[in-house]
């Protein structure tokens, strides 16, 4: 693969350092090639052709802005397999997760909020007899986006289309370790005609551009997805600078089988929340707490499952677990099962890099599906965030104690119950702490409805409404009645 370009000002341009980072494939530890370590200077250039741009989109009104939006859209879809392959090869996960779920929700989002652009949010209230309020929803000018690994191309169009539809330009950081489809991206918004300095994406690490984004002044609105260390950072730095923030952080699932479950359906979900990417969502449902009377054989079912996945190739269309983003990600997780069994667990299954591989894969950064047992809810293993393939399966004895370990994190991003009791669904839905709580499903989105964590799992919320809120300033004007004609 060639050297990465970032996108500023509708042209692909180095990093005015002149410095690089690698790239490194994870399937094979082998270099994909290199990456601009970009810093302040490459954000100011990215932010004064934000700034330059800033007006005339912001006057194009929204059907020109859905029409662009659209033009993305269709860019991205017609070049789905290979934007599919590129995700495979740079962040290690299966080319059937990418081709089916990542690449087509990146479609779906800029579609989306294409469609959002069309709305006309002023809210009018008026005070009796004596005033009319109009409120109007103003771009907040340039915006900036940072976004993680685990998701490429899905997060950051997740951000690009809200901030774009609601007529902001944009500086968007994608992960330093999955670069690949974001540069792709940068290309194809030139192709498709995106008016240039309207999306500028700018490629480096977070203590590079990622914090230079942070800190430039002429940057009101930061939009993050990451971990929660991450963003306690840009809090620190952002807030002084009163800049609008969102946050979306790490997660510590809880996914509750009740007695009464479809444990059918219970199950065959559960191997999918629990591993699904290897894990590394931030919706897995890392924590299993299931009811003591059907312990054993959840146990028993999901170490089987997760032994009968196949790891493998990311590239080979039959590949169910890839491999983990970088050799140290993996060495993080494995450290972290590690202190499991120091903890006092039981490793059921997996708990450690497998032993055969494809031979193109002997050197990457690969991890079996791992299930443990006989942890209570101190256990840090079952109170910080893995990111990897790695469950908890925990037994409890009454619906107040699946609450109460449910809740026993900091974190409370997102929750699964299963149960055929409809009382009782609704119940502990209402009782746990977090932002989304699925209900004999997972990562079922619909992508009106808010989505974001409480605790430590983040501050505000996107998607739908939410994101087009964020995405601007309401500003009302009152005006006394019969004072105007
Ligand atoms: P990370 O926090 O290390 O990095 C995320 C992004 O922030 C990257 O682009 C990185 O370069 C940048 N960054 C790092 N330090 C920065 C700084 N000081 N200033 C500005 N930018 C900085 O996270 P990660 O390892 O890429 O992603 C994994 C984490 O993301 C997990 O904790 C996961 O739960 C979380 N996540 C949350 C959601 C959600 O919607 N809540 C979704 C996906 C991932």
């Amino acid at each position: 693969m060639d050297d990465l370009r970032n996108t500023i000002n509708g042209c692909q341009v180095e990093p005015v350092n002149g410095r690089w980072l690698d790239n490194i494939e994870p399937a094979t530890g082998a270099l994909l090639g290199r990456v601009p370590d970009s810093d302040a200077d490459d954000v100011q250039l990215a932010w004064e052709a934000a700034a330059a741009a800033s007006e005339d989109w912001s006057m194009s009104g929204g059907h020109a802005r859905s029409e662009h939006l659209h033009r993305l859209a269709d860019a991205v879809e017609a070049n789905l397999e290979e934007l599919a392959r590129l995700e495979s090869i740079d962040n290690g996960k299966p080319i059937s997760l990418a081709r089916s779920v990542d690449i087509p929700r990146a479609v779906a989002n800029l579609r989306f909020f294409a469609e959002a652009a069309l709305a006309d949010r002023t809210e009018e209230f008026l005070t009796g007899d004596r005033a009319r309020n109009l409120v109007h929803r103003d771009p907040v000018g340039v915006v900036g986006l940072i976004s993680p690994w685990n998701l490429p191309l899905y997060l950051l169009t997740w951000k690009i289309g809200p901030a774009l539809a609601a007529g902001n330009t944009a500086v968007a950081k994608p992960s330093e370790l999955t670069p690949v489809t974001a540069a792709r991206l940068g290309e194809l918004s030139v192709e498709a005609g995106l008016p240039p300095g309207v999306l500028n994406i700018v490629h480096g690490p977070g203590a590079g551009a990622g914090e230079a984004i942070v800190a430039h002044p002429g940057i009101p609105a930061i939009s993050f997805t990451g971990g929660t260390v991450t963003g306690g950072r840009i809090a620190e730095q952002a807030g002084p600078l009163f800049k609008k923030l969102s946050l979306e952080l790490g997660g510590k699932n809880p996914n509750i089988l009740f007695e009464d479950a479809d444990l059918e359906a219970a199950l065959a979900t559960s191997l999918r929340s629990s591993f699904a990417n290897q894990g590394q969502i931030c919706l897995c449902g890392s924590r299993i707490l299931v009811h003591e009377s059907i312990q054993e054989r959840v146990i028993d079912a999901l170490v089987e499952g997760a032994r009968g996945l196949r790891i493998g190739d990311p590239l080979e269309d039959r590949t169910q677990q890839g491999a983990l983003v970088s050799s140290a990600h993996r060495d993080k997780v494995h450290a972290c099962v590690q202190r499991a069994r120091e903890e006092g667990g039981e490793v059921r299954c997996g708990g450690a890099p497998p032993t055969t591989l494809p031979e193109r894969c002997a050197d990457g950064f690969f991890y079996e599906p791992t299930v443990i047992t006989g942890l209570s809810m101190d256990a840090v293993t079952n109170r910080e965030e893995i990111f990897g393939p790695v469950v908890t399966i925990t037994p409890f004895e009454t619906e107040e104690e699946a609450v109460a370990m449910a809740n026993a994190t900091d974190y409370g991003l997102s929750a699964t119950v299963w149960t055929t009791c409809e009382e009782r669904a609704a119940r502990v839905a209402g009782a746990i702490d977090a932002g989304t709580v699925w209900v004999n499903c997972w990562l079922l989105r619909d992508l009106r409805v808010p989505f974001g964590g409480v605790k430590h799992s983040g501050v505000g919320r996107e998607g739908g409404e939410e994101a087009m809120h964020f995405f601007t300033e309401a500003k009302t004007v009152c005006t006394a009645q019969g004072t105007t004609s």
